[in-house]
């Protein structure tokens, strides 16, 4: 098998080849609000990959899974954190065995959990948010931080396929609506190479 690390793969490689399988991965979001373009506004990806190092007061934007494991790494970096999270509950989807030690991490670090609440805007001196109370209220919310971290969730990558003649399939992160997990991946992966 011939493997070829550092380049970006074209319609004439695909060409090249009987048949092909895209399998080129997902990126991470960001919600358009107001101020999203600020220099205080980074990635979660980038967080976990130790891309970048932060310091100080942090506010994570999503409280699914990934928000909640970079909420966990920036405390253990000594962070001091607040999750924003539109749903009603933090790490929903989270093992019943795993969620009362996260829980239990988070009491610990006085991390604060605001659920129910809508990020509208991030400005100089933090993120602007509406919480939704139990009888329907809309009250405002603001969160003073000197960084905003973006955990709200990824997007299929697209393969231009212009110009390619040969049989396709997607598998993946990239193959359909929603982004998956490894599982899903090799999943896909495995019965695309048997249709081969
Ligand atoms: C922070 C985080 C935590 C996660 N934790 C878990 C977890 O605990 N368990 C779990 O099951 N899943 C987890 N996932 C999801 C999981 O990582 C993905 O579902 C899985 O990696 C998808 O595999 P993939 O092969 O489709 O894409 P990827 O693993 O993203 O691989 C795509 C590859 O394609 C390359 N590429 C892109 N464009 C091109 C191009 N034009 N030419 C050549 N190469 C290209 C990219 O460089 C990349 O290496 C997590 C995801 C994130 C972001």
């Amino acid at each position: 098998m011939k493997v070829e690390l550092n380049h970006a793969a074209s319609p004439a490689d695909l060409n090249a080849a009987d048949a092909a399988i895209v399998a080129v991965g997902a990126h991470d979001v960001v919600i358009p609000v107001p101020g999203a373009d600020s220099d205080k506004v980074v990635s979660s990806w980038d967080v976990l990959a130790g891309k970048v190092e932060l310091t100080g007061r942090v506010a994570v934007i999503g409280g699914g899974l990934v928000g909640t494991e970079t909420a966990e790494y920036l405390l253990q970096h000594g962070c001091e954190v607040a999750i924003v999270e539109m749903l009603d509950k933090i790490a929903a989807g989270e093992s019943e065995t795993i969620l009362p030690l996260i829980m239990s991490d988070f009491a610990e670090h006085n991390v604060e959990q605001h659920v129910k609440t809508r990020l509208t805007a991030i400005t100089d001196e933090g993120v602007e948010a509406i919480h939704t109370t139990e009888d329907g209220t809309e009250e405002p919310v603001r969160i003073a931080c000197d960084y905003v971290v973006m955990a709200v969730g990824s997007k299929a990558n697209a393969f231009d396929l212009d110009g390619v003649t040969v049989p396709v399939t997607c598998v993946g992160d990239c193959s359909g609506e929603r982004t998956a997990d490894i599982a899903s991946a090799i999943r896909t992966a495995y019965h695309a190479a048997n249709e081969l």
